[in-house]
């Protein structure tokens, strides 16, 4: 079993409804949940949107190995896509990155993991901070919680939902 840590964002439609579609179909494709952090809302980065981004790190043990996770995913965020809305369909209605499968240090085309701008942006550490503060990022060699400390970024994360 290797355990995976994912971080999932999204700021269209009902965000709530899909964070937990997607944790479903999360359940029956890649495996069993572990953990939730709360729900964080926080401003979009760019300016193309003008909704806030509703994230959450969810912790799943699963079977597959890593390229079969991303299949996965990449998967369930088109499915989750297709959600009609007002007479349009939205490409991005969720965004599903993996931050950590097992402490492996992968870097193919199509997956880098641990993720690699992780570090940078408070809305992931902060929801890893809730499920994982300990964890030794396998590149930094720093712990969660030190990589929060020293985040330079500004962003406003705020608690949304417990
Ligand atoms: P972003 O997450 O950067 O906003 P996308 O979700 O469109 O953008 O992902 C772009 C590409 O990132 C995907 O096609 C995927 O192959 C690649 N990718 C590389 N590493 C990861 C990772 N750790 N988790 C998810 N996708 C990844
Ligand atoms: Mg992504």
């Amino acid at each position: 079993m290797a355990r995976v840590y994912f971080l999932l964002g999204g700021n269209l439609d009902d965000r709530e409804r899909i964070l937990s579609e997607a944790i479903l179909k999360m359940k029956s494709e890649i495996g069993e949940l572990v953990n939730c952090s709360s729900i964080y809302e926080t401003e979009p980065w760019g300016f193309d949107h003008d909704l806030n981004f509703l994230n959450q790190v969810v912790v799943f043990d699963t079977r597959l190995l890593a390229e079969k996770v991303l299949d996965a995913t990449q998967q369930i965020e088109k499915d989750l896509g297709r959600v009609r809305k007002k007479d349009q369909y939205s490409e991005r209605t969720i965004d599903i990155d993996i931050l950590f499968y097992e402490d492996q240090i992968i870097s193919t085309d199509r997956l880098v993991v641990p993720h690699p701008r992780l570090q940078e942006r408070l809305f992931a550490l902060v929801p890893m901070v809730d499920v994982a503060p300990e964890l030794i990022h396998p590149v930094e060699m720093k712990s969660i919680r030190e990589l929060l400390v020293e985040c330079p970024d500004e962003m406003e994360v705020k608690k949304f939902k417990h």
